[in-house]
């Protein structure tokens, strides 16, 4: 099915109960990811067990059962193709680990699909991830009106529903003027794969075209070279080889590099000897790339994991202190000044004392609601000053955006996303 189509990493992303996994099921099945017969059968099972109406939300439920007994079949990866790309839903934010797998790049998303329910229209979900999506860096979204059968197929409520969007997005700092708003139905299939008789008065994409004519993502090859380091091996014969994914510019034979911060706070320099992807030896590594690089002139012990490689005349940032902005996801309370959770940015993870907390933002404006505010709790945007209990290399995201990003970790889950403005190296 993959072919030598372009990939893409889809979220898709919307308040509960709006229709997300029902759009992705009918996704599956009208591009052929979910076969016809296995759809049949999924049908006649749900009226055995006296289901009225057919939900794709219980094919998708139905295949998560099939997977657990261990059957796999190629649906369960939800995977599918158009004419143009290769998609693959990654988890959605209501998921665990969805924020820490976007920022340390396990799943970072190329796009998303916001789905907003038109009877429902923007709701506190709609608009947490809508931040969320822009904090992350997801560059691309389509915005789907979903069960617009449940309004009539009324272009007024559409007309509604797009105009309140619009203007969420455009404080978050998205141009609603280059994303498609589609007034569809996941249910019963109105303009998923082909324009709907219903909304006759509607004349845009339906939702495949729009997936095709997203862009793919360029790779950030002009920022200075960025790899943050995964693990660090000491191979006989070889020498030391760190391994990681090159996040930004390009790294070659010969280059002379410095990861920070090292365990002695310095750096340590070397050259880059050769550089390995699945097993076979590359004269440069692009951004994406998962490589092995053998350097000489460092010792293993001067590496770590979380450690940045970077040209040394580009070294990488590091900060004793730096501003952010936030948003909290989660947490049982309030969050208060010496608050010390860990931060996970790329494949560092470090302990940060939040010092203080300069300003609480209004979530729909952007513009400070409240100066110098004793605490913060779940669903509030802020400016704060970060102290990390060690230096650790990161990078303002006006900059070098893929190292500008973080997510805070508590109790086992994560409690909020944000980015770096400002950096005290
Ligand atoms: P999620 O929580 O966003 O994943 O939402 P689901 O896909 O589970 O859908 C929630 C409910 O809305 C289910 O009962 C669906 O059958 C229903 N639903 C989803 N899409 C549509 C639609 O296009 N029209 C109508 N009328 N109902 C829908």
């Amino acid at each position: 099915m993959a072919g030598t189509k372009p990939h893409l990493n889809l979220a898709v992303i919307g308040h509960i109960d709006h229709g997300k996994s029902t759009l992705v099921g009918r996704l599956m099945f009208e591009t052929g990811a979910v076969p016809a017969h296995i759809i049949e059968q999924y049908r006649k099972e749900a009226e055995a067990k006296g289901k009225a109406t057919f939900e794709f939300a219980w094919v998708m439920d139905s295949l998560k059962e099939e997977r657990e007994r261990g059957i796999t079949i190629d649906i369960a990866h939800r995977r599918f193709d158009t004419d143009k790309y290769y998609f693959t839903i990654v988890d959605c934010p209501g998921h665990r680990d969805f924020v820490k797998n976007m920022i340390t790049g396990a799943s970072q998303a190329d796009a998303a699909i916001l789905v907003v329910a038109a009877p429902d229209g923007i709701m506190q979900q709609t608009k947490e991830h809508v931040f969320l999506a822009r904090t992350l860096g997801i560059g691309q979204l389509i915005v789907a009106i979903n069960k617009m059968d449940a309004v009539n197929y009324d272009q007024k409520r559409f007309e509604q529903v797009k105009a309140d969007v619009t203007n969420l997005l455009k404080t978050v700092g998205f141009k609603p003027d280059t994303i498609p708003f589609i007034p569809l139905s996941a249910f019963k299939g109105d303009n998923i794969a082909k324009h709907s008789e219903n909304t006759k008065w509607y004349t845009g994409y339906n939702l495949l075209e729009a997936l095709n004519n997203l862009k793919e993502p360029e790779k950030p090859i002009n920022l200075p070279m960025r790899t943050p380091v995964q693990d660090v091996y000491t191979i006989s014969g070889i020498g030391v080889v760190p391994v990681g994914r090159v996040e930004t510019g390009i790294m070659k034979k010969g280059d002379k590099v410095i990861f920070r911060p090292s365990i002695d706070g310095v750096g340590a320099t070397g050259e880059v000897k050769s550089i390995e992807m699945h097993h076979e030896e590359i004269p440069q590594a692009l951004p994406g790339d998962n490589i092995g690089f053998n350097v000489r002139g460092v010792d293993k012990n001067a590496i770590r994991r979380g450690d940045v490689c970077g040209p040394v005349d580009k070294q990488p940032t590091v900060a004793q202190e730096f501003k952010a902005q936030i948003v909290v996801l989660q947490h049982p309370s309030a969050i208060s000044a010496g608050y010390t959770p860990v931060f996970h940015c790329h494949t560092a993870q470090v302990a940060c004392t939040i010092t203080q907390i300069l300003a609480k933002l209004d979530a729909k404006t952007g513009s400070v609601k409240e100066q110098n505010p004793a605490f913060i709790k779940a669903g509030d945007a802020a400016i704060v000053m970060v102290r990390p209990t060690r230096p650790m290399a990161i990078e303002k995201v006006k900059e070098i955006p893929q190292l500008g990003r973080f997510a805070i970790r508590d109790m086992g889950q994560t409690i909020a996303a944000g980015v770096v403005m400002d950096i005290t190296p």
